[in-house]
């Protein structure tokens, strides 16, 4: 398999110093959807915030208490969504420096109302890797402000990878969470992500000045506004993919991933295919395509011309 950013190469569990008042230290955890591993960020020089402490893993664990030097101690742990890769070392750090979790709520939090409905269907299928037992102490809103000593950070709300994911300004800097990635387009796989509000999320982050994106997972994306508009294209470009092959008769979400992803590694495709069902969903909302059936993962889609 062709790597798709060989020259980053942190090593796992050592802290790299990545700019002023920030490090970052990489999980063993690395995986085809995780990349190396998920990214752990530890932000300040006293008090310190944990941003996706990572999987419940003891090494990891032990690799982030070892990093506090003498005067740090962690103050805030904070999830940007809740997958098992970046919130489930959340409850055992927060139990051992008594400092709160925070996020913007439990895994259900922030799904938007056409997944509600599909998972209560049970007919997407769906919820691999999610942290269902994951309950921040905290809550933050979009807009919040989390002040420590010597940093702050501004909440923003960006559904589409995860309904409770969230984004953290830190000035010019975003931590992106899973929702932006260099190396990979992000998995939105309903019902826990939704393309409707991912596309939505990257608009917005669109219009703002930012300078550098750090991911959940990868190297820091030092042109994070071209990226965004990589990212929006790609999306677009896959939908009308996706409406074309339609174009020849009705088809399921598997078939048309091994028609549109036709460089896609084999150990990919299922997650292609998550990504082309999500766009079948979009489409069912937007009128242009319609299951034959009901609206199930397993469902044919046809194209509706007016
Ligand atoms: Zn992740």
């Amino acid at each position: 398999m062709i790597d798709p950013d060989p020259d980053f190469k942190p090593l796992v569990g050592v802290a790299d110093e990545i700019d002023q008042g920030l490090r970052r230290v990489l999980a063993p955890n690395p995986s085809p959807m995780t990349f190396r591993g998920t990214n752990t960020y530890l932000l300040g020089t006293r008090g310190i915030a944990v941003i996706d402490p990572g999987p419940d893993d003891p090494a990891h664990l032990a690799a982030l208490l070892a990093t506090l030097l003498p005067g740090q101690h962690i103050s805030h742990i904070i999830v940007t969504h809740a997958h098992l890769d970046h919130s489930p070392l959340s409850r055992r750090l927060a139990r051992i420096t008594g400092a709160p979790v925070l996020a913007f709520g439990d895994a259900l939090a922030g799904r938007s109302a056409i997944m509600q409905q599909l998972a209560a269907s049970g007919l997407v299928g769906g919820g691999e890797g999610v942290d269902a037992a994951f309950a921040p102490d905290v809550i933050t809103q979009d807009g919040a402000e989390i002040v420590g000593d010597g940093w702050r950070l501004e909440v923003i709300h960006t559904p589409g990878h995860f309904g409770n994911h969230i984004s953290l300004g830190w000035n010019d800097t975003l931590f992106c969470g899973d929702l932006v990635m260099g190396w990979a387009s992000s998995l939105v796989s309903p019902p826990d992500g939704d393309l409707s509000d991912f596309m939505a999320s990257c608009r917005r982050l669109r219009a703002m000045p930012w300078r550098r994106f750090h991911p959940g997972h990868g190297a820091a994306i030092d042109a994070p506004l071209a990226r965004l508009d990589w990212l929006i294209d790609h999306r677009l470009s896959r939908e009308t993919a996706i409406l074309a092959a339609l174009n020849e008769g009705p088809a399921c979400s598997q078939a048309l991933a091994h028609r549109i992803y036709t460089t896609t590694p084999a150990h990919l495709m299922p997650a292609a295919t998550r990504n082309v069902l999500a766009h079948l969903v979009d489409l069912t909302f937007k009128s242009a395509v319609a299951p034959i059936g009901p609206l199930a993962a397993s469902a044919r889609f046809a194209h509706l011309k007016n």
